[in-house]
């Protein structure tokens, strides 16, 4: 296997300081750095950028980001135990790589905008950070793309085209304003301990605009509200929006008997208009 530095190999990294992977951190450790190398190459041309990464652990995908060029990197890990691994590798690249002790959720991102963000995310907090990137006070965000690894089935509703069973509330936030698309997808065993399921990269670059004109708060409710009944007909699943509900959907171009899966993006959003102008 070729080199991607000249730092000990991520094995002899985690023995050297005790890194036993905790569950309850949602550790399940890279070990390959050619593979961390691929993951890092999915965010396009790093030569210079700015990259926020969550969760670096013992820093094999922060590893693979320098040695591609970023020309610096921020890493929020909340497990203490693995900063002095990180400080290896700070030394050996020096000024460009910020470790930040702390949990993604509070800390605020010390970069200079625009950012890109890497990361092999935590299972519990992946959702949550994604949907808060997803919805920042104005657009474009600060960030230009998210490269990020989910459980597969998570990446496949985040990617989801209307009509599938994945299709819903991620998808309409994810594709609205971003290009999404699942880059790679890696089996149980690329990860030390091997997770249960399988597990996908996706990668969203932001659109300077969005693609369908609507108010992004009114959007929200709206599509909550239709996916939270899925199976009901959307004329009884909206019936909180009002009593005209079902002139504002055809007013939409949407049948007042369709189910929210079957409602297309442009179709959400026309009915967000609807709904606002009410
Ligand atoms: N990036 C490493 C890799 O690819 O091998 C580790 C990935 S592991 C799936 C998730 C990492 O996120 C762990 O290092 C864990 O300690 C860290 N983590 C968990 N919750 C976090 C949080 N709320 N904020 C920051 N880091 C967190």
């Amino acid at each position: 296997m070729s080199q991607i530095d000249d730092l000990p190999p991520l094995r002899d990294v985690i023995a050297a300081h005790d890194l036993r992977a905790k569950k309850s951190m949602g550790q399940n450790f890279l070990l390959d750095l050619n593979l961390t190398a691929r993951i890092a190459r999915v965010s396009g041309p790093l030569g210079g950028a700015r990259v926020l990464e969550v969760g670096p652990g013992p820093g094999g995908l922060t590893r693979a980001l320098l040695a591609e060029g970023a020309g610096r990197v921020v890493a929020i890990e909340k497990d203490a135990r693995c900063l002095p691994a990180l400080a290896e590798i700070a030394a050996r690249y020096p000024g460009r790589l910020e470790v930040v002790s702390g949990d993604a959720l509070e800390v605020d991102v010390p970069l200079e905008a625009p950012w890109r963000v890497v990361a092999n995310l935590p299972y519990n907090v992946g959702t949550e950070l994604l949907v808060r990137w997803l919805t920042p006070a104005a657009w474009p965000p600060p960030w230009e793309s998210l490269t990020l690894m989910f459980q597969r089935e998570v990446a496949e509703r985040i990617v989801a085209a209307p009509g599938s069973k994945a299709y819903g509330r991620l998808a309409i936030l994810a594709q609205w304003r971003c290009d999404a698309r699942i880059a790679m997808t890696l089996p149980p065993e690329a990860f030390a301990p091997p997770p249960k399921v399988s597990s996908a990269v996706v990668h969203l670059t932001a659109l300077p605009a969005p693609r369908f004109e609507a108010d992004a708060r009114v959007l929200s409710r709206v599509v909550a509200m239709g996916f939270n009944q899925r199976r009901k007909m959307l004329r009884a699943a909206l019936k909180g929006l009002g009593p005209d509900i079902e002139d504002r959907l055809r007013a939409a171009g949407i049948a007042p008997t369709q189910r929210a899966e079957e409602v297309t993006l442009e179709q959400w959003c026309a009915l967000a208009r609807a709904v606002a102008e009410a």
